[in-house]
């Protein structure tokens, strides 16, 4: 458990003036981890730090020195455009840099004349992946998407009886990861529509989003050695958003016995800043069942998970179609949910992963499942938005949409905001469809 110190304080401030903007993303008690370059150019890619509307170049500041012998060696791998090698420094290294940069960017510094050189900003900047993604497992920990996706197929039986007991997971692909701003290719997949008499190959009709977090791993086990609940978060690096793109009619055909397949495999996006589980330490709260649930069995249960294993986090998505870009629209905001409603909690979903003996290796991503709230209108995918493609959303524009069209781009957002807390938030994971390519 991360206590709240100095770097949480509400009335901190940075001398980067748009840090301070209450709306900002990025202000001073957030400092997410990123990969970038100026945009459009080759130059090797960089770790930055965001800070309101700019990056503080890592690489940059580590040449400006006067950081102290720690914090040099903290940057040390920074400085060569590698996120890993700190990830696998684990949590003492990122919170100590994270009490360096809220000195070195806070107001009143004495390194303001330093590092304002050092700074970038977002808008001139293209992202790559924060890090090699290793191995990608995506969880099922979202039960108001279960029951809704379910029932729109077993309505007298929407959960599974071992949904309750067993955080549900598959193996995904991290060979098909991209950042933020990637164009998605409609995917091509075996199709059988119930009255066909065999399936044809064809662009899916289908295309879905999945609200998601991710999380990415630090530091990782031994094989055969599982990460115990009370050790679990120490193993956890950052979260991003993720949107795991979806062929539905693909996944319909094809999912049986073994779970999705090439219906998930073609691309997953995932948002440019590693939000770090300090940033996130304000808006922590309780993890409790309902009372007509069990309880985790003991392997997943602990007091500290239990007072303060679950995160607040408003996650939202936004669709914008072709005709609103060229109108000059922004996304369109479709559903919002929160994290604190997912079934399981991370250190559950870290320590269920590896109590079979599986290691988790630095790198890795974990996807939370989709995030949907309880209520109607809170679906974290179109397959529960048009109640399985039955019933069409119409858009402020007059457009209506079952499931994406090429053209279409979806947003994903997400924040923590709380009395007594800054407002802090994850930028975007954006993605765009293009139109399928036919083999010749
Ligand atoms: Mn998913």
């Amino acid at each position: 458990m991360i206590a709240l110190d100095a770097t949480h304080d509400p009335a901190r401030r940075s001398w980067v003036e748009t840090a301070n903007d209450p709306a900002s993303d990025f202000p001073i008690q957030n400092l997410p981890f990123g990969r970038f370059r100026p945009a459009g150019s080759a130059q090797p890619w960089r770790i930055g730090a965001a800070i309101g509307d700019q990056v503080l170049d890592l690489r940059l500041a580590r040449e400006q020195g006067g950081w102290g012998r720690v914090a040099s060696a903290w940057l040390e791998p920074l400085a060569e455009g590698e996120l890993a090698p700190f990830m696998a420094l684990g949590a003492g290294a990122r919170r100590g840099l994270r009490a360096v940069l809220a000195m070195a960017l806070g107001e009143g510094s004495e390194r303001r004349a330093a590092l304002q050189a050092c700074l970038v900003p977002q808008a001139a900047v293209e992202y790559a992946l924060p890090c090699r993604i290793g191995d990608y497992t995506d969880f099922y920990t979202g039960i108001h998407h279960a029951t809704a996706v379910r029932k729109l197929f077993r309505p007298d039986n929407p959960l599974l009886p071992n949904y309750p007991w067993v955080p549900i997971g598959y193996h995904g692909r991290a060979s098909s990861i991209v950042v933020d701003g990637t164009p998605v290719r409609r995917p091509l997949g075996q199709l059988k529509g119930p009255d066909d008499a065999v399936p044809r190959l064809a662009p899916t009709q289908r295309l879905d989003h999945e609200l998601e977090l991710g999380f990415l791993i630090g530091t990782g086990n031994a094989q055969g050695e599982p990460i115990a609940i009370g050790e679990a978060e120490a193993h956890w690096f950052g979260t991003v958003l993720l949107n795991d793109w979806s062929a539905r009619d693909v996944q319909a055909w094809e999912y049986q016995p073994l779970g999705p397949f090439l219906s998930k495999n073609f691309a997953t996006t995932i948002s440019p800043w590693v939000v770090t589980p300090e940033a996130l330490a304000p808006f922590r709260v309780p993890f409790e069942r309902a009372a007509d649930q069990p309880q985790p069995l003991p392997y997943l249960d602990s007091p500290a998970n239990r007072a303060g294993g679950a995160f607040d986090i408003v996650l939202e998505v936004g669709l914008q179609t072709a005709a609103m870009r060229e109108a000059g629209v922004p996304h369109q905001r479709l559903m919002q949910s929160n994290f604190r409603d997912s079934y399981w909690t991370i250190a559950q979903l870290i320590t269920h992963h590896t109590i079979g003996g599986c290691n988790l290796g630095s790198g890795d991503l974990l996807g939370s499942g989709t995030q949907s709230g309880p209520g109607a209108g809170q679906g974290g995918s179109l397959l529960e938005l048009s109640e399985g493609g039955r019933k069409p959303i119409t858009l402020a524009n007059g457009e209506t949409r079952t499931f994406l069209l090429d053209g279409d781009s979806i947003e994903l957002r997400a924040h923590c905001a709380r009395p007594g807390a800054r407002r802090i938030g994850f930028g975007r994971c954006e993605g765009h469809v293009l139109a399928a390519v036919m083999p010749a």
